[in-house]
């Protein structure tokens, strides 16, 4: 055993494991970081790519919050795009094609680097726990390593079965068939309720074998944006970024008979894997079985880095056999005669039950130990790295004795992610979307730092230069809203500014009611505005004048919302004291053991009646 008492210890560095570990450390705590192997932190276990819709959100959060992802992206990005970007920018994401390698590395030296942050190669294979509270963590090694507290990272590798066709063996990811065996039992045994998920990945494939002559091409957004608000805009990377171009090609019926043909050689279809898989990223093989009126399937050639001829076909998921991947993807156009560097495989792992955790990742079970990632039952890099962060300040706000930091729906995607996880469960892997955000047009990409960043800076992730830059470009948003008010605009036909409108004899209006037709762009306004602002607080202009009332609209169902949200449930509560609660309601109540009112109200089946006789209770009860 050693005599050192660390304040946390986390296990695993993958993508959760990452942002957890530096946000500890960052906010002054001695971390231990534990992974399998040193040269896999980091490791993108699927698609070359960070973003995409709902998830380029999350990054834009952890971001604001001063985690690492959205640097890291920047400094290894090759392709950048807003996704979109034909539609309002309350759904605008933004997404990224990475160099695989870089990013590992990237994460490698952030973590080797990072002040109060000891990294070790070891396998955990125990948890040290005494009266219900986490003491430590065992190694492989027999070493015995206390902390005051715990977070557990193991994504795919908790109890991994990996799946080619009708063959399997365990493994976290196909490279590595050392897995997590032991975590799982662990966690059993201390009454976490497991279940089991299922992911597939696909074939990674000779860019110099493959004919891009008949495909699309498809080119990153130019000038490139930054995910990150700290990279500078004179970055020098960023502003000479040759990006790299995806190409597009498409599967026919040629391809689709194979599979039809194989469907039996398919460890999903064939019934060799249990667990339920990722609906939003079906296999290719789901995909012709579910959509068999759909002719072709769009698939995109992802580069896998600058210095690799490596490609990642995405849309080519597949549990096929190796002998079936070689036929379909040859018949593919493009690929006839493509080398396949490595096969497609399916994953089959443990997950824990997100419901038997609170807002803050901590488990109900056993105090001080937190869960975060794919362990929580969601599928992504984006998902896990929101997490991590979450978990990882809350370890370091515990360590230091002060209040929670808990995101509640109406701050952030990060707090839609973490309520959805942990009040509804999921019984399918779990990813984000616009859609699952109520209040989306006041959570955009473009606001994550006016919503987020003074965390950030509270928990001394965020430097104060940084914080500063945030307000004042809140204080030049609100300014320009003002002087839009008072500024007046003769709008005439012949006016060059008239941006479409007749009005005979001329009317005189202001700025911000002409800002506030839909044809009018703040870009067409440029030369009457009465101050000079950069382009993001232009934006930030805009959206708030265009689309004011929906957005008034939004703060008022907030405000309800949070009414519920503000009224905390005693962890004593005994339900089965509350009387005119069904017995259905009071089992689910003790169940998920909700900490707010609002919470309570989002577990389903529990009823508004049963929520007003709760409020009623709660009052009488003094709270
Ligand atoms: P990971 O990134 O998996 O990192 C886990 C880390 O924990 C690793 O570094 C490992 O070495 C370490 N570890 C595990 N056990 C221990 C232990 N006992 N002791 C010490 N260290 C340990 N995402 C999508 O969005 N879409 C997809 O379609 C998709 N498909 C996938 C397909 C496959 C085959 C795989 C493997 C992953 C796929 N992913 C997909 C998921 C994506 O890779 C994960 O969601 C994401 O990496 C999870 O991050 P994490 O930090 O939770 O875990």
């Amino acid at each position: 055993m050693t005599d050192k008492i660390y304040d946390l210890i986390v296990i695993g560095a993958g993508h959760a494991g990452c942002e957890a570990a530096l946000a500890a450390a960052r906010m002054g705590c001695q971390t231990l970081l534990a992974s399998l192997h040193l040269d896999t932190i980091g490791l993108m276990s699927c698609n070359p790519a960070v973003g995409g819709i709902g998830k380029g959100q999350l990054v834009k959060e952890v971001d604001a919050l001063g985690g690492e992802m959205g640097r890291a992206v920047d400094a290894c990005g090759i392709q950048f795009k807003t996704l979109n970007a034909s539609k309002g920018p309350a759904v605008w994401s933004s997404r990224a094609q990475v160099d695989r390698k870089e990013y590992s590395l990237y994460m490698q030296d952030a973590t080797a680097k990072q002040k109060n942050l000891k990294v070790i190669e070891a396998e955990v294979v125990g948890l040290i726990v005494k009266d219900n509270r986490i003491e430590g963590v065992e190694t492989k090694q027999g070493q015995r390593i206390l902390a005051k507290t715990v977070i557990i990272t193991p994504g795919t590798f908790l109890n991994g079965l990996i799946h080619i066709g009708r063959r399997s063996f365990p493994g976290g990811r196909l490279e590595e068939q050392d897995i997590s065996r032991k975590l799982s039992p662990s966690l059993r045994n201390l009454g976490l309720k497991i279940q089991r998920f299922s992911t597939c990945t696909s074939a990674r494939l000779d860019g110099k074998t493959i004919d891009f002559s008949s495909m699309q091409i498809q080119e990153g957004d130019q000038p490139p944006k930054a995910f990150s608000l700290s990279t500078k805009k004179s970055a020098r990377r960023f502003l000479n970024l040759k990006q790299i171009p995806c190409y597009i090609t498409y599967t026919d019926e040629k391809t689709h008979q194979i599979i039809r043909r194989n469907l039996k050689h398919s460890a999903f279809l064939g019934g060799k894997i249990a667990g339920p898989s990722v609906r939003y990223c079906p296999s290719f093989e789901e995909k012709i079985i579910n959509f068999p009126h759909h002719p072709r399937h769009q698939i995109f050639l992802e580069p896998e880095g600058r210095n690799t001829d490596e490609y990642y076909p995405n849309g080519l998921f597949t549990n096929m056999s190796e002998k079936v991947q070689e036929e379909f993807i040859h018949a593919i156009p493009g690929l006839e005669d493509v080398k396949i560097n490595r096969f497609g495989y399916g994953i089959e792992h443990d997950v824990v039950e997100a419901t038997q955790l609170y807002p803050t990742l901590e488990t109900k079970r056993i105090k001080n130990l937190y869960l975060a990632g794919q362990i929580n039952g969601t599928t992504g890099y984006e998902e896990a790295a929101s997490q991590g962060l979450i978990a990882g300040i809350n370890a370091a706000l515990r360590v230091k004795g002060k209040a929670p930091f808990i995101l509640d729906r109406s701050t952030s995607y990060i707090g839609v992610l973490i309520d959805d996880l942990i009040t509804k469960g999921t019984p399918e892997p779990y990813r984000m979307f616009t859609s699952r955000v109520e209040y989306r047009l006041i959570l955009r990409e473009d606001n994550a730092d006016l919503r987020l960043r003074k965390f950030g800076y509270e928990f001394g992730l965020v430097n104060k230069k940084d914080y500063q830059v945030t307000q004042e470009k809140q204080r030049q948003i609100q300014s320009g809203i003002t002087s839009l008010k008072t500024v007046s605009q003769v709008v005439r036909r012949t006016d060059p500014n008239s941006i479409g409108e007749v009005y005979p004899g001329g009317k005189k209006i202001t700025l911000y009611q002409l800002l506030k037709r839909p044809q009018v762009k703040i870009e067409d306004l440029k030369r009457h505005l009465p101050f000079r602002a950069s382009p993001e607080v232009l934006h930030g202009i805009e959206v708030e004048v265009k689309y004011s009332g929906f957005i008034k609209r939004q703060l008022a169902e907030v405000q309800s919302f949070q009414h519920l949200e503000k009224i905390k449930i005693p962890e004593d509560i005994d339900y089965n004291a509350v009387n005119g609660l069904s017995r259905e309601i009071k089992e689910k109540l003790t169940k998920f053991k909700p900490m707010t009112l609002g919470q309570a109200n989002r577990i389903s089946g529990v009823t508004p009646t049963a929520i007003m006789i709760l409020m009623v209770y709660l009052k009488k009860r003094g709270g």
